[in-house]
């Protein structure tokens, strides 16, 4: 039985939203300047933003 050949769909880009980009920006920012509360904050930033925007 031959199977039929699938189309390939591209990848979607890794960071579609832009909020998300903001926010993970901000946070490799952070962690560049060695600002860990700052860094924990945008974690729990993007949490909450992954939770109630997507
Ligand atoms: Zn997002």
């Amino acid at each position: 039985m031959a199977a039929s050949p699938m189309p390939q769909l591209p990848p979607p880009p890794p960071v579609p939203c832009t909020e998300c980009r903001r926010i993970k920006d901000a946070f490799h920012a952070a962690t560049r300047e060695g600002n860990r509360t700052a860094a924990q904050g945008w974690i729990v930033t993007m949490g909450r933003h992954q939770r109630w925007m997507h």
